[in-house]
């Protein structure tokens, strides 16, 4: 997608600070961290949104996880824990359209519903 940022980061038109990479997905540090430690697990190929995803991308959903477990232990913060959010349109807070699941941790964290 010609306008969306984070396939110019995954073409390398824009500058990342890139913690991981394979064939299907791509972890960078987010840009504003709101914890010590907050990576962007985003797929390869351009999915706008959790509303997008088919049968088909159960695989690779699965597999952003299985990377995002990798990478909290790479931080270090397997065992104090971390928390792990994919946000869905506007309501649910996303302003990037290319599906992304946040890792966050390295700091207790409030319960976000109450
Ligand atoms: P969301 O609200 O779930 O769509 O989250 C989008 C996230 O992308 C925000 O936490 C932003 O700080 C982050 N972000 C936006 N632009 C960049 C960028 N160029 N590099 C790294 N993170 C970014």
């Amino acid at each position: 997608m010609n306008d969306c940022i984070f396939c110019k980061i995954l073409a390398g038109d824009i500058p990342s600070d890139q913690v991981y990479r394979d064939e299907q997905v791509t972890a960078f540090r987010d840009i504003h961290p709101v914890a010590p430690t907050h990576v962007l697990i985003i797929p390869n190929k351009h999915i706008a949104a959790v509303n997008d995803l088919t049968a088909a991308d159960e695989s690779l959903v699965g597999h952003m996880f299985t990377v995002a477990k990798e990478i909290a232990a790479e931080e270090g913060i397997s065992q104090s824990g971390y928390r792990l959010i994919i946000n869905n349109g506007p309501d649910g807070g996303q302003v990037v359209f290319h599906l992304h699941l946040h890792l966050l941790g390295g700091q207790r964290m409030r319960h976000p519903m109450g």
